[in-house]
């Protein structure tokens, strides 16, 4: 069981998690990051690239 957290107060909106993972994460109203699916449809090497290459490490992963 995988859980994702994006801090919204650091995310700018960037968009890179969303082309990683476009089945888990998408922009809001408010242009930040959220979590839009089951975490768990996404495999975790590919939601750790994401958070990984999150420009201000908004993104947290806890497995
Ligand atoms: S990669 Fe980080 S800063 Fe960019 S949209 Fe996703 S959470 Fe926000």
């Amino acid at each position: 069981m995988v859980n994702v957290r994006i801090d919204k107060d650091k995310c700018i909106g960037c968009g890179f998690c969303v082309a990683v993972c476009p089945d888990i994460f998408e922009l809001g109203d408010d242009g930040k990051s959220h979590v839009k699916g089951d975490p768990n449809k996404c495999d975790v090497k590919t939601l750790k690239e994401a958070a990984e290459g999150c420009p201000t490490t908004a993104i947290t992963i806890e497995e």
